[in-house]
C-alpha cells in the first residue's frame, strides 16, 4: 500500500519515518529531483503526517483528527506554502519578510516565529526554490540555520546545483528519482479510466515511456496538441543539418496554440525542450554504447545524431540552457528563436 497514495518514493518515506521515530526530524530540508515526479505532493503529505495528532507507525497520518482534516482541506494554519508567482521571474522578497510597509511583520519567515495554532509544530514549504534570488535567500539563512522551535522548512527545487551554496549547506538534501515507467503507466492508466478516456494499452505504454519518469510530462502528452506534435518534432530534429527556421516556426505555433495564459504556454515549450534533451541524451548514449534507445520513437532521430557526439553534446548544452530559461523569460518567442538559431549554428551544421 503506497504511503498516502504516493508511489515511487518508498525509500524517502522510510527515511522520514525512521527520523521521526527517533525524534530526529531536521529543521530544514531541500527536496531536489526532476519536475513532475511528486516532490511538492510529497512535501504536503509529509507536512500532514508530521502534524497529525494520532499518527500510526511509519509516519501514517490518521486522516480523522482536526489537523488531518484541515491539512486535507488545504487550510491548515500551521502549513505555510509559498512559491514563485507565474508572472514573476523569482520568489518575491515580500513573500518571505513582508513588503516595505510591513517588513518582518508579515511573510513566511515572520509567520514561522509565531506559536503553532493547533499542535506543537509548523511546516513551511517553499516551492520553486530554483528561483530564489540572492536577496530573498539571504533573508532565509538565519531561519534555515536555526529554525524556530519545532519548525520544519522544506525547499523544493529541481537540482542541487541550481541552489545557492548558502542555502545548500544549511539543508539536508533529499533526492527524488524519476518514477519507474511501470509506475507512470499504472498511474496514468488509472487517471484515464477515472476520466472515462480511451483505454488503449499500447498508446498508454508509449506515453509512459515518453514521460521519462515524470507524471507531469505523461499528463501533458494527453494534451492533444502536444502529443501530436511530438512525432513532428522528432522528425524535424532527426534531419541534419537541422532546419532551425522550421523548428522555430512549428515550436512557436504549438506554444501559441496553448492560448494566451503564460503557464500552459511555458508548459508546452518545456515539453518541446525536454523531448529534445531526451533525444540528444539518447543519441549520446547510443554513440557510446551502440545501443538503440529504449523508446522506439527516438530510433530514427537518435541515429541521425549518434555518429556525431560532439555536435550532439553541443545541441544538448544549448537545449538545457534554453530549458533553464523558460521560467525566467517573459518572451518565449525570443527564447525559441535563440535556441533554434544555436542549433542551426554553422558549427553544428558543418559537423553534420
Ligand atoms: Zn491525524
Amino acid at each position: 500500500m503506497a504511503w498516502q497514495g504516493i508511489e515511487g518514493h518508498d525509500a524517502i518515506v522510510a527515511r522520514f519515518a525512521a527520523a521521526e521515530a527517533r525524534g530526529r526530524i531536521a529543521g530544514s530540508y531541500l527536496f531536489v529531483g526532476p519536475p513532475g515526479v511528486g516532490k511538492s505532493t510529497f512535501a504536503l503529505a509529509l507536512a500532514k503526517a508530521l502534524l497529525c495528532e494520532h499518527p500510526a507507525p511509519g509516519l501514517v497520518p490518521c486522516g480523522g483528527c482536526r489537523s488531518c482534516i484541515q491539512a486535507a482541506a488545504g487550510s491548515h494554519p500551521d502549513i505555510d506554502v509559498i512559491g514563485k508567482p507565474d508572472d514573476r521571474a523569482t520568489i518575491p522578497l515580500e513573500l518571505l519578510i513582508g513588503d516595505d510597509q510591513h517588513r518582518m511583520r508579515e511573510g513566511l519567515v515572520w509567520r514561522l516565529l509565531l506559536r503553532p495554532a493547533l499542535g506543537s509544530r509548523k511546516v513551511a514549504i517553499i516551492l520553486d526554490a530554483d528561483h530564489l534570488a540572492e536577496e530573498a535567500a539571504n533573508c532565509l539563512l538565519k531561519t534555515l540555520e536555526e529554525p524556530p522551535q519545532a519548525a520544519v522548512i522544506i525547499l523544493v527545487g529541481t537540482a542541487v546545483e541550481r541552489q545557492l551554496p548558502t542555502i545548500r549547506s544549511r539543508c539536508q538534501i533529499i533526492r527524488f528519482r524519476p518514477l519507474p515507467t511501470a509506475t507512470v503507466e499504472r498511474i496514468l492508466g488509472a487517471e484515464i479510466r477515472l476520466a472515462g478516456g480511451p483505454d488503449d494499452p499500447a498508446v498508454l505504454r508509449l506515453r509512459a515511456m515518453a514521460a521519462a519518469g515524470s507524471l507531469a510530462r505523461g499528463r501533458s502528452l494527453a494534451d492533444a496538441g502536444v502529443g501530436e506534435f511530438r512525432g513532428r518534432l522528432l522528425a524535424i530534429l532527426g534531419r541534419r543539418p537541422l532546419a532551425g527556421v522550421e523548428l522555430a516556426r512549428d515550436t512557436i505555433a504549438v506554444v501559441e496554440a496553448a492560448g494566451k495564459e503564460a503557464p500552459p504556454r511555458r508548459g508546452r515549450l518545456r515539453f518541446v525542450l525536454e523531448t529534445a534533451v531526451d533525444l540528444f541524451r539518447a543519441a549520446l548514449r547510443q554513440a557510446v554504447t551502440h545501443e538503440t534507445p529504449a523508446d522506439p520513437d527516438f530510433h530514427h532521430a537518435a541515429a541521425a545524431w549518434a555518429h556525431d557526439p560532439e555536435a550532439c553534446a553541443e545541441a544538448l548544452r544549448h537545449t538545457l540552457e534554453a530549458l533553464d530559461a523558460v521560467d525566467r523569460n517573459a518572451n518565449l518567442t525570443v527564447l525559441v528563436d535563440a535556441w533554434t538559431a544555436l542549433l542551426e549554428e554553422p558549427r553544428l551544421a558543418r559537423l553534420a
